[in-house]
């Protein structure tokens, strides 16, 4: 099979927005998005005459903190340097990045592959400014004939981070950019919001045959704008690639693009080497130098990270790796799991109700946790109603929709609902009275053996209390009845 012939070796370079306050090189606020073109400019970002850079230390404590939480060695000198090329968005004629000496190599990430985890190295990661964005208005309704640049972009700041080629499939390279956002994420350094720009992904794929070892052409695949397309675009580029060399044709070293209409690549242009940029060292920039102090301080700074954060989940709590897994996915929602246990200890009560039932509601709304009007105690009284019985599992999900949109607590829910469970022994026995008489055909079928119908005598008393009896009282009454008569 063509499939098991051909071999994938993936390599991803990936372009990461930094969350500070102003730009790298100037104090023009970086909050962008959305914003009205060229409002959040000045003389130095839009590279006039004159016009000198002064680095930002947010940008190199984000930098450190997102090499460090990638195991990555800081190198304690680092430099910067222009990358030379022209683009309309590129007022300066450079970029300003960091090639010969990068602020950080040699890191790692594990991703889950299976059972096991899968190391993927990184071969360094480097500070660098963004350039503008062109806005071409060529669409058919307007027929309009011309570009319109926005530079309100230049100057954000970024880290690159290109990995080794050890990712083998688009499979992995999903893996490893959703694990890399959620590290971004947890250290508050990137929003990782790929359909607004703020984490993009360049891949390098090559494809080898496994008998002859004949390898293809690198093809550069660029513009992957969402987790979705990065799997995608792969397996498309791969699809393509293997189909020609089953073919014998040439595969062309080129930078493709993913366009999302077509759900296919297409050429872009013809791969440019890296000395066609003439990198020089940025005169106007002194060497970066940072002590081992203010490494170490960083390091304290940061935070548990996702995987500690699992395993700890899983012995502290006794949690599945699966809920672990799910609880610890954001920094905020394993806070907001936390801060229910220290208030309740019944791990698991709270994790089965934040996994089946908040997450479905947050998932619903589209928002985060701290977005909306549920409070730890919310969850907290929810689960201490289930544990005492008091409610049903099936309630708990009505009630804490309530509680999620209106922000009223959960009791006062139960009250005015009337939701509260019963388990009125005396009550129960009426009506599990009055069932069995109309049903007399499934008591029958009892006393022949058909121990299954006391789940049918249960459902009907639960209907007869329109599902607020307690089914666990109910069936016990209804098995005990059954036997004596
Ligand atoms: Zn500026």
């Amino acid at each position: 099979m063509i499939e098991d012939k051909y071999g994938i070796t993936i390599g991803l370079e990936i372009h990461a927005q930094l969350l500070t306050s102003t730009k790298i090189f100037c104090s023009c606020d970086a909050n962008v998005f959305d914003r009205e073109p060229n409002s959040s400019i000045c003389p130095v970002c839009t590279g006039q005459p004159g016009a000198l850079p002064v680095l930002n230390e947010e940008v190199v404590r984000k930098a450190v903190m997102a090499a460090l939480a990638l195991n990555c060695k800081i190198n304690r000198y680092s430099r910067f340097d222009r990358k030379n090329y022209f683009y309309p968005d590129l007022p300066k004629g450079y970029q300003i990045t960091q090639y010969f000496y990068p602020i950080a190599e040699n890191g790692y990430l594990n991703i889950k592959i299976g059972e096991g985890n899968k190391k993927i190295r990184i071969r360094r990661l480097h500070i660098e400014e963004d350039a503008g964005k062109m806005l071409h208005s060529s669409d058919n309704i307007t027929q309009a004939t011309h570009s319109l640049v926005d530079l309100n972009r230049c100057g954000i700041p970024l880290i690159e981070i290109v990995t080794e080629p050890d990712i083998e499939s688009p499979i992995e390279a999903r893996l490893f950019m959703e694990k890399l956002r959620d590290i971004l994420r947890y250290i508050d350094v990137c929003t990782g919001d790929m359909e607004k720009g703020a984490l993009r992904c360049d891949a390098n794929i090559s494809i080898y045959n496994k008998e002859t070892l004949e390898r293809s052409s690198r093809v550069e695949v660029k513009n992957i704008n969402s987790f979705r397309f990065v799997e995608k675009a792969l397996d498309f580029e791969a699809d393509r690639i293997k189909k020609m060399m089953e073919k014998g044709e040439r595969v062309e070293q080129e930078t493709r693009g993913w366009d999302f209409s077509s759900r296919s690549t297409v050429s872009m242009r013809s791969k440019e080497e890296e000395s066609d940029y003439r990198y020089f060292p940025e005169p106007d920039l002194p060497p970066l130098i940072v002590s081992e102090d203010y490494i170490n301080e960083l390091k304290e700074k940061l935070p548990e990270l996702p995987d500690e954060k699992i395993q700890r989940f899983q012995s502290e709590y006794n949690l599945l790796e699966y809920d672990a897994t799910v609880l610890s996915s954001s920094k905020k929602l394993a806070d907001f799991f936390e801060d229910c246990v220290r208030l309740y200890n019944n791990p698991k009560r709270l994790s089965n109700i934040i996994i089946n039932d908040l997450l479905s509601l947050l998932n619903e709304h589209n928002v985060e946790i701290d977005g909306t009007k549920i409070r730890p105690e919310a969850i907290v009284k929810i689960a201490k109603l289930i544990d005492s019985s008091k409610i049903s599992a099936s309630n708990a999900k009505s009630i804490l929709e309530e509680t999620f949109k209106t922000g009223k607590d959960p009791q006062d829910i139960v009250k005015e609902k009337r939701l509260e469970q019963i388990d009125d022994e005396e009550f129960l026995n009426k009506i599990i009275e009055k069932v069995i008489q109309q049903n007399s055909k499934a008591v029958e079928d009892y006393r022949k053996g058909k121990k299954g119908v006391v789940g049918f005598l249960v459902g009907m008393v639960m209907r007869e209390t329109r599902g607020k009896a307690n089914p666990k009282v109910v069936s016990q009454m209804i098995e005990s009845k059954l036997n004596e008569s």
